[in-house]
């Protein structure tokens, strides 16, 4: 996971500008009626993300047409998002394009590799509806991590994965995520969670909820795959000329390089488990 710093966009600014752009007054009346509800969901999404908490906020599970909230219904709120905030001719556009540029490089911070396409809705808007616009609620996402993101809803803090606007410090800083090196023909790896004793175990549980909801140890699998045959040209280099302690130095350096970086990249991971692994520095890489 990667740390991003949260949108500085005011809720009311979105939804007045959403607002602005529908056509029906009917709809934009109920609308403007419901904004204190919609401010107060913020507050309350404020004070519960700051303690890792969102998982108290209940879910709606009424349908498309039931009410949520003053005359407005839960479709007319996912709506809301659909059609006045993502479509490029839509006034409001503008604060999608800015909650999707916070992403350094467009990299995915939920799996640290894939490339930004689409927001994430941290809570789902079918569940909370009334979240459907709120920017802190709208994370920069690559599609394999919004479609395949496991949207059961949380009972516990342990269920929630982990948020890019607010669970940073130890989650990003400590390592998490390591691999180990299976000798097969050719090599590859396998991803895994182990985080420092010193965690509370809600972070603990946390984690590996993040790492499996997001399928990120085939994920993982598959990039380390793809970089395997690509490094091995390089090795036979190193092997040529310092032989196992060549090709284990080599390893070592991309592992410091990469982990500088990020200490949970799946590539840090990856060198770091290759540079340890005696049968892959003293040949396993061919
Ligand atoms: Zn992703």
């Amino acid at each position: 996971m990667r740390a991003i710093n949260p949108p500085n966009i005011s809720l009311n600014d979105v939804l007045n500008t959403c607002i602005g752009s529908i056509s029906s007054d009917e709809l934009s009346t109920k609308l403007n009626a419901i904004i204190p509800s919609l401010m107060f969901a913020e507050r309350d999404y404020i004070i519960k993300v700051a303690t890792s908490d969102l998982f108290q906020i209940p879910a709606f599970t009424r349908g498309d047409h039931a009410i949520v909230t003053g005359n407005v219904t839960k479709k007319e709120l996912k709506d809301l998002y659909s059609s006045h905030m993502v479509p490029a001719s839509k006034p409001a556009r503008v604060y999608y394009d800015q909650i999707k540029m916070l992403a350094p490089l467009s990299i995915c911070p939920f799996c640290g590799f894939g490339h930004v396409t689409t927001l994430d809705h941290y809570l789902p808007k079918a569940k909370y509806p009334l979240l459907s616009v709120l920017p802190n609620n709208l994370v920069a996402s690559c599609t394999d991590c919004n479609k395949g993101k496991n949207d059961e809803t949380a009972s516990t803090k342990q269920q929630q994965c982990l948020h890019p606007y607010y669970d940073q410090g130890h989650y990003i800083l400590e390592q998490w995520l390591y691999a180990e090196v299976e000798e097969s023909s050719p090599a590859s790896l396998k991803f895994n969670v182990n985080p420092p004793a010193h965690w509370s175990h809600d972070d603990k549980v946390r984690i590996q909820t993040h790492f499996t909801s997001f399928k990120l140890a085939n994920r993982f699998r598959v990039q380390a795959a793809t970089e395997l045959p690509v490094l091995k040209g390089e090795l036979e280099y190193d092997f040529t000329s310092a032989h196992t302690n060549g090709v284990r130095q080599a390893l070592q350096r991309k592992f410091f390089a990469a982990s500088s970086q990020h200490v949970n990249w799946w590539k840090s991971a990856m060198y770091q488990a290759l540079a340890n692994s005696d049968w892959y520095c003293s040949g396993g890489f061919r």
